[in-house]
């Protein structure tokens, strides 16, 4: 069987040859990327080597066969299902007509890139208890291929290198230091030198952030560097960390871990020898509980060059000194030439969820430009001199509850944006989504959002609708997603359309030599863009909401586009009416779209006209209900589930059944559906406390019952009310 799956996968590789332009032997096995190769991506513009394609992380394709000429013929190819309903971000890997990609837990998939059928599936069997640990969903934002090899980081916390013939596991290794600590894995591995390097994710439930080093053949760790320096109390792991130091309170909430996971985007320049990584926000966001007697808190929000044989930081540049509103510097950093004054400058592009666009000098760090490229409120603009961003006012929230752009989700955060260097555009999809940021200092607690930025209530002077209608008298735009043509060279925006009228709807972005982009989008289209003028020219129903970015690829001479369909992730946990989720309940997805393909087939549709169960009586006193309000935001169970919200990504609680509210303790203390992904929080909530969140579920579910009865004519009799 291995031997006939071998065969198989390397007949794909001798196909892909006859048609392809590659230079290498004519039968190779599967997954032959290695470094000669990856540099010369563009030679190979069949294959997407890696998550962004290639070393300049541009997530672009060179191929044109599919272009505006013919775009209206663009249609279905093939799918894969995943038989996944939660969030897929990855962007595929194509090398020699086998696709390889990753989904929910970190389960990879190798595919036939033509046909769509399966040639393994490996599943890490991460245990259904974590769940609950990840901020944002059960996602995995990709896979690296690298000498026979399929690299991947499970929801747990392990790297596991897969032979790329059978999905066989060739080693696996635990990169976490703590494991009481919610930390995941959620971002793609790095390939750089003879390394494989990979972070992790979590600051807002209160971790430290690392990335290690692995040697790439062996998996022996070779290094590990400390994103924050910890409590001076304990030696510093590296020398870098005794700088840092210099720039927090020793007397730091250490407890609650700093912060600064790197959770997505890293790239590696071969000829610098540097991996640039990209780092997280502070943990808890306020500077002013996190670091009291303030600093830049060194290295949050900052862009590392680290010398990847050796561990050792070259340089690094800090977005957000004193990072104190969820701006990570985690985006994609695209690594190409850019000509400044005259002169060809290796740049490095990113434009992180501060609102700013930056252009770096990658071999020395060096500012070179910073711009706004989103409404932007926290900061005037970027000194040149200092590199650092000039605050206004509004970016202290330490006294009173502001409205800031951008909010927390950022104004570009992880989707994939597209830098075509053909004609010098970046397409960035832009989130134009503020937020009243609070502030109140607590202390540590397992399991919790540690982020000291409480959601204020809804109503009242100082409430988070309040203080929005008075901002929104100041400010222009408000809760929309826009795809934006911005040219970095210029720092100026070239076009800008509207995609969705609610924030984060809109997926990652591909663009083509064809004068292409493509985006999806979770109403389950994907769209299709003049580069150039921003003109619509294709929308593609797939019945399947999209957050993840479209690839390109070709195999035996004809071209396709594929991406991962399935929303979920930290914004798509309830469907609404116009989601395809909602009409067709999240089927995952990986579809492939060629030239004189037909209609994607859809799901079945699902029905949305179930009778809401009639909820018991739970007597509880406002208090209670109200203790029980605010532990459902602060424990996260808000974080999956809504209350007669309608469906999403995990069931809606006003749906719970009778028997469902007799086994609550069972459930939300001991772990009873632990199997399903609903782990037990008995390490976090006490049975009161479990008390008080279910008198709070169930005031709301009557609330729902009783609208819905009203709406069916029905006389029901008064729920619980709150005052
Ligand atoms: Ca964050």
């Amino acid at each position: 069987m291995r031997y006939l799956v071998l065969c198989s996968i390397a007949l794909l590789a001798a196909c892909s040859e006859r048609n392809g332009s590659a230079t290498r032997e004519s039968l190779s096995p599967p997954a032959a990327v290695d470094e000669q190769r990856y540099a010369t991506a563009d030679s190979e513009p069949h294959n997407w080597f890696a998550t962004n394609r290639g070393p300049s992380e541009d997530h672009f394709s060179p191929l044109s066969q599919i272009n505006e000429s013919n775009i209206d013929s663009l249609g279905f190819a093939w799918e894969y299902d995943t038989k996944t309903r939660r969030g897929l971000e990855a962007s595929p890997i194509v090398v020699d007509g086998v696709m390889y990609t990753s989904g929910t837990w970190g389960v990879v998939y190798a595919i036939d890139a033509a046909t769509g059928d399966q040639i393994w599936r490996y599943d890490p069997e991460v245990p259904g208890a974590w769940a609950r640990r990840p901020c944002c969903d059960i996602v995995n934002r990709g896979v690296a291929v690298w000498q026979g090899r399929v690299y991947v980081g499970s929801l747990d916390g392990r790297l596991i290198a897969l032979d790329a013939v059978d999905g066989s596991e060739v080693w696996e290794v635990d990169t976490l230091i703590d494991r009481s600590r919610y930390q995941t894995s959620t971002g793609a591995p790095k390939i750089a030198g003879d390394k494989v390097i990979i972070g992790n994710a979590g600051a807002e439930l209160g971790v430290r952030g690392y990335i290690t080093a692995y040697d790439v053949e062996t998996g022996e760790l070779a290094w590990r560097f400390y994103i924050v320096p910890g409590s001076p109390d304990k030696p510093y792991e590296h020398p870098e960390l005794e700088f840092a130091a210099k720039t927090w309170d020793p007397n730091s909430a250490w407890d609650i871990g700093g912060g600064g996971t790197v959770w997505d985007a890293m790239a590696y320049d071969a000829e610098l020898n540097l991996l640039y990584v990209g780092t997280g926000n502070g943990s808890p966001h306020p500077v002013y509980s996190r670091s009291p007697e303030g600093g830049d808190n060194l290295f949050l929000a900052s862009i590392l060059a680290i010398n990847p044989d050796t561990g050792k930081l070259v340089w690094h540049y800090q977005t957000t000194p004193g990072e104190s509103w969820d701006y990570t510097a985690t985006s994609q950093m695209v690594l190409t030439d850019l000509e400044i004054d005259g002169e060809p400058r290796k740049v490095l592009l990113q434009a992180p969820k501060n609102g700013f666009f930056y252009v770096l000098d990658r071999a020395t760090g060096q500012l070179l430009s910073a711009e706004k490229y989103a409404h932007v409120n926290w900061a005037s603009h970027i000194d040149m001199e200092t590199g650092r961003p000039v605050f206004t006012p509004q970016a202290d929230y330490s006294e009173e509850p502001k409205l800031i752009y951008p909010g927390q989700a950022g104004a570009h955060n992880w989707r994939p944006m597209s830098f075509n260097p053909e004609n010098g555009l970046v397409y960035i999809p832009v989130i134009e989504w503020p937020m009243v940021f609070s502030y109140a200092p607590k202390g540590y607690v397992p399991g919790a959002w540690n982020d000291n930025n409480p959601i204020l209530p809804d109503l009242g002077e100082g409430s988070d609708s309040d203080v929005r209608q008075r901002g929104e008298a100041r400010m222009p735009i408000l809760n929309l997603d826009y795809l934006v043509a911005y040219d970095p060279l210029k720092q100026e925006e070239k076009w800008r359309i509207a995609t969705s009228a609610e924030p984060e709807q809109s997926g990652g972005v591909l663009s083509t030599a064809g004068n292409l982009v493509f985006q999806g989008d979770a109403s389950g289209f994907l769209h299709v863009y003049s580069a150039d003028s921003g003109a619509a020219l294709a929308h593609i129903n797939v019945g399947t909401g999209i957050m993840a970015a479209p690839i390109s690829y070709s195999i035996d001479g004809q071209q396709y586009v594929a991406v991962m369909a399935g929303v979920g992730g930290a914004a798509a946990w309830v469907y609404s009416k116009g989601s395809a989720a909602y009409r067709y309940g999240n089927a995952g997805r990986v579809v492939a779209f060629k030239l004189g393909g037909g209609d994607v087939p859809l799901p079945p549709r699902v029905n949305r006209n179930q009778p809401i169960p009639e909820p018991p009586e739970v007597p509880a006193s406002w208090e209670t209900i109200e203790h029980g309000e605010a532990l459902f935001h602060e424990v996260r169970c808000s974080g999956c589930h809504g209350i007669g919200s309608g469906p999403g990504i995990v069931p809606d609680l006003a749906m719970m059944t009778p028997e469902k509210h007799d086994l609550f303790d069972e459930i939300v203390l001991d772990g009873m559906l632990e199997p399903l992904g609903m782990a037990g929080f008995s390490d976090t909530l006490s049975p009161e406390d479990v008390h008080a969140i279910h008198a709070y579920v169930v005031s709301e579910s009557r609330k729902v019952w009783q609208d819905r009865g009203e709406s069916e004519g029905n006389d029901r009799e008064e729920p619980v009310q709150r005052k």
